[in-house]
């Protein structure tokens, strides 16, 4: 095997709290994170350099990109003396909260697990994921989850319940460290009850789940586009509307999906880059090879 494609999903925070600072200076967050059907392609070629593609998009593909961080930090971990050609064809918007640049890395880290035959497990590989970066190892394991400490500390939950998800991005994106910055700067009084966030997920009552959906970043995102996109999503029936991550992506959950498309065809009058995604079960996983003489 010469080649893996690697499909890495995006992220929603279903809710987003702030619990402290860590001893690193890191915040330490409670958080329900869930994937969702917008798709990270990852192909990995074995290589004796390393060395990074990202067509159509301008994210620079430098060694500040979490796709060649997360090579390096492989090649550290496992030893291997070997490079790859990685090619990343992006489909979440950058600065969008929806964790992106965490899902290339989580794709690169199982992608070169499976392309040289390292043997990693699922624990090691979130082990290096985490310093990558902090939403690296959710991104690997994907689904639903509790995420705590500063990303470390994952405990998978019941699936989602069915439902739909209107996700928007306004113009322009937000810097994650500029968002907890912010934070510091302003404080919030918005702190959703991530327990009973479970109890709702453990009991699969979506109405419970939206009621305490919430982001403890949104207040000091001062974006101005949130106020707007979130009124549209609740004026088309959104049984919760809020920013995902550090924004600057706002969402909206619905029961069914015409709903969900009805909204976002109202979004799209003023927002272009507007999708309606569902929940998916699993992080960044490899694509099954196709059969020899298959196009
Ligand atoms: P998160 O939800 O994890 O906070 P985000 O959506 O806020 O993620 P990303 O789009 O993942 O943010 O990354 C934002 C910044 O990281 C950009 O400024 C970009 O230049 C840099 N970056 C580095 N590598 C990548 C990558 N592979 N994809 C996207 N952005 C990257």
């Amino acid at each position: 095997m010469d080649s893996v494609t690697v499909l890495a999903p995006a992220k929603l925070n279903l809710t987003l709290d702030i619990t402290g600072i860590a001893p690193n200076g890191y915040h330490t967050l409670d958080m329900l994170m869930q994937t969702v059907n917008l798709y990270e392609r990852v192909t990995l070629r074995k290589s004796p350099y390393l060395r990074l593609r990202l067509p159509g998009s301008n994210v620079p593909a430098n060694e500040h990109n979490t796709a060649i961080k997360a090579a390096l930090a492989f090649f550290d971990a496992t030893g291997l003396l070997a490079g790859v050609d990685i090619t990343v064809r992006k489909a979440v918007p950058v600065r969008a909260g929806m964790a992106g640049g965490s899902a290339d890395a989580a794709a690169v880290l199982v992608g070169l697990n499976a392309l040289y035959g390292a043997g990693m497990t699922v624990p090691e590989l979130c082990e290096i994921g985490l310093k990558v970066g902090a939403d690296v190892p959710f991104s690997i394991l994907g689904g639903t989850a509790r995420v705590q400490g500063i990303g470390d500390v994952l405990t998978p939950m019941p699936s989602c319940p069915r439902c739909w998800f209107t996700v928007c991005m306004p113009k322009g994106g937000i810097s994650t460290p500029q968002a907890y910055a912010r934070y510091d700067e302003l404080g919030t009084d918005v702190h959703p009850d991530n327990d009973l966030a479970q109890r709702a997920l453990e009991q699969g009552d979506l109405k419970a789940l939206c009621a305490q959906m919430s982001n403890a970043l949104e207040f000091s995102s001062q974006s101005p586009a949130n106020g707007p996109i979130e009124e549209i999503l609740r004026r088309s029936g959104a049984l919760a509307a809020l920013m995902t991550g550090s924004g600057a992506a706002v969402f909206g959950v619905f029961r069914d999906e015409k709903t969900a498309q009805s909204a976002k065809a109202e979004l799209q009058k003023h927002y272009p880059r507007s999708w309606v995604l569902h929940p998916v079960p699993r992080g960044a996983h490899v694509l099954p090879a196709r059969p020899a003489g298959k196009k």
